[in-house]
């Protein structure tokens, strides 16, 4: 798993600097905005940019096994966990979004798929 959140903290940084305009981190697709809206899960904590309560959780699946699937947005967790009993390997982006001022940041990524599931316990060695 990759975790974005010190790319996260040095653009906020970057923009409360002046190093970096709003306009080049809140520049959400229309597209990521409509979804976040109609299907995001809310995320407790305030915008960094705007600081308004607006904020959502889109999460997305690529992977070329996936064909038409890929680059879907993935909502509820229900179908993460159907197409993870369904393919061997993809890849899930979690980007946060806010409604107001359009700022959006991945959170995480990770591999997911049949190859990722926990292993079964291992077979007690005969003696
Ligand atoms: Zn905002």
């Amino acid at each position: 798993m990759v975790d974005y959140s010190l790319a996260r903290r040095s653009a906020i940084a970057s923009v409360r600097r002046g190093m970096l305009d709003t306009n080049d981190v809140c520049d959400a697709h229309p597209e990521l905005l409509r979804a976040a809206k109609n299907i995001g899960e809310e995320i407790d904590i305030p915008c960094p940019i705007c600081s308004h309560e607006a904020m959502r959780g889109v999460r997305y699946v690529y992977g070329a096994e996936l064909k038409r699937n890929s680059g879907r947005v993935v909502y509820p967790r229900e179908w993460l966990v159907e197409l993870s009993e369904s393919y061997d390997q993809f890849t899930c982006y979690e980007v946060e979004v806010c409604l107001d001022c359009a700022w959006n940041h991945l959170i995480r990524a990770y591999q997911a798929g049949r190859r990722f599931r926990k292993p079964a316990a291992p077979r007690r060695r005969r003696r």
